[in-house]
């Protein structure tokens, strides 16, 4: 029988109303354990113990967060190959990337251990005599935090680290897909000399208590990732009660290729960045973005590529690409690639349901070509192992394609001019921009997020996540 998971509530673990198996997409027999459900009384009680919490940890010091921070941090290291498994089996990445994802995640929690003893004001002169000014943060208060399921322990891990190491208690709802990662970094974080009710956990579905979290009033502000549909809900909801609000959404990432790329690396970073993680990232580049000249030896070689890519089981050595994360996701992508068929576009590799020792969620990476950029394939979101070639005549057709999405995460071009890097940089109108690497693949200590219908509010990560984590005071005194 696999181990129950319960809820952390004000520094109890407690049962919900009831348990959910959490199965391994890479082998649908296997049960990584139960997780209960949170009822929106327990979300509640997660809410007050927050609360009640909130004087005493705001008034801690820096010194007390930063030791728990970098506790936390300290034991995520030293298990990152255990939590990169854990992650592996639950979620569908590779062994790998998994541990990668867990020594991010490890790393965060010690960049903000050094980072809440940096916090800084301002003290100013008045426009009157005789008068001082001071600039400080102040901890924002009690806020929710809502992830998906693509990246469970980094992206919970950029959101905790930076509330707790600036004195704000927590409420945390992951995915409801993956609360494996979720409930091993509520242990960890349990352990680490935090007091009672300053990090909660609650499990469950969005509509049962991510929807109460968002409307509570006990809550100050929402830091959300997740798709645009449910971030634009919530944004609605936390404008009409006027609460602070930080919104990391979907992503049609563009890879531009230029005539002058070195086509092996152009390649190399293309295939990287649309199927590596089974596609499921934020930061993907869904969009290859080709001009004439290397147009028909590009697609080529990356046809070549794909061919050699091994999808299996996320936990076998030497397999490059893990299932698909579940049915409806598989679903999706399945749909997609008839829909951009029926559009007109080629399927040129890949796109088919694969078969494997274990029963899973298997698919070949897909390419299509023939691909234009008022297709829904060029417009909406994926998120699976699903890459459409545009095809363009030069660098200005291809800047203007890059542009043309209502998305604006990460764009990437390659290419061995500096004139079309440089102006590229400067032009693309996302938040994060790639000269010749991958548009997924991102520093933990630098600010994450974008543009347009990508991302709401202030950024994430880095010395930047103070904005959203903190408020800001102006203090006058009469000398
Ligand atoms: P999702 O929007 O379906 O769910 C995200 C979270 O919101 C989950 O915890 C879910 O339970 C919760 N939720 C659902 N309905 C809710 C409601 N009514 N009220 C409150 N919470 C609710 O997204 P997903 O399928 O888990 O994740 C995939 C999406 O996340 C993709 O669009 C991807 O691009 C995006 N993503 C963005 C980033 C980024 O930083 N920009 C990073 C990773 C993933």
């Amino acid at each position: 029988m696999p181990q129950q998971h319960n809820n952390l509530i004000g520094g109890e673990w407690l049962a919900g109303s009831d348990y959910t198996p959490n199965i391994n997409p890479s082998n649908l027999a296997d049960v990584v354990g139960h997780y209960t459900q949170a009822s929106a009384v327990q979300l509640d009680a997660a809410v007050h113990a927050a609360r009640a919490a909130f004087p005493s940890w705001s008034a801690s010091g820096i010194q007390a967060r930063s030791d728990a921070l970098d506790k936390i941090g300290t034991e995520i290291l030293a298990r990152r190959e255990e939590l990169g498994m854990l992650l592996a089996r639950e979620e569908g990445k590779t062994k790998p990337e998994g541990i990668g994802e867990a020594t991010r995640a490890g790393n965060i929690f010690k960049f903000f251990a050094g980072e809440c003893l940096r916090l800084a004001g301002e003290i100013l002169p008045s426009v009157r005599p005789g008068i001082g000014v001071e600039v400080t943060r102040e901890p924002l208060g009690v806020i929710g935090l809502i992830t998906p399921w693509n990246f469970p322990i980094a992206i919970p891990s950029w959101k905790i680290a930076p509330a707790l190491a600036y004195g704000n208690c927590v409420v945390f709802k992951p995915a409801d897909l993956v609360p494996g990662c979720a409930w091993a970094l509520a242990d960890i974080i349990s352990r680490s000399g935090i007091s009672a009710g300053v990090f909660n956990l609650v499990m469950g579905r969005g509509s049962v208590i991510g929807d109460p979290l968002v409307n509570h009033d006990g809550i100050d502000g929402i830091s959300f990732t997740g798709s645009q549909l449910v971030g634009g809900r919530i944004a609605q909801q936390c404008a009409a009660r006027l609460k602070k609000v930080q919104l990391e959404m979907g992503g049609k990432n563009p890879q531009v290729v230029l005539d002058d790329a070195d086509l092996g690396q152009a390649v190399e970073l293309s295939v990287q960045s649309a199927f590596f993680s089974t596609g499921q990232r934020c930061t993907a580049s869904s969009r290859l973005i080709v001009t004439d000249g290397i147009y028909p030896r590009f697609v080529e070689a990356i046809k070549t590529r794909m061919a050699s890519l091994k999808v299996g089981d996320a936990l076998q050595a030497g397999i490059d690409i893990g299932p698909v994360s579940s049915q409806s996701q598989l679903d999706q992508d399945m749909e997609y690639i008839a829909i951009g068929t029926a559009e007109g576009a080629t399927l040129v590799a890949g796109g088919e349901r694969l078969k494997r020792d274990t029963e899973g969620y298997f698919m070949a990476p897909a390419l299509l070509i023939d691909t234009i950029a008022q297709m829904r394939i060029n417009r909406e979101e994926i998120f699976g192992p699903v890459a459409n070639i545009i095809r363009v005549k030069g660098y200005e057709e291809a800047l203007a394609e890059a542009n043309n999405t209502p998305f604006g995460l990460s764009a990437g071009i390659a290419t061995t001019s500096l004139k079309h890097a440089t102006h590229f940089k400067r032009q693309s109108q996302a938040g994060m921009v790639m000269v010749n690497l991958p548009t997924a693949g991102v520093d933990y200590h630098v600010p994450f997020g974008g543009r347009k219908g990508s991302s709401y509010g202030p950024r994430e990560q880095g010395r930047y996540a103070q904005e959203f984590f903190t408020t800001v005071k102006t203090a006058y005194t009469l000398a």
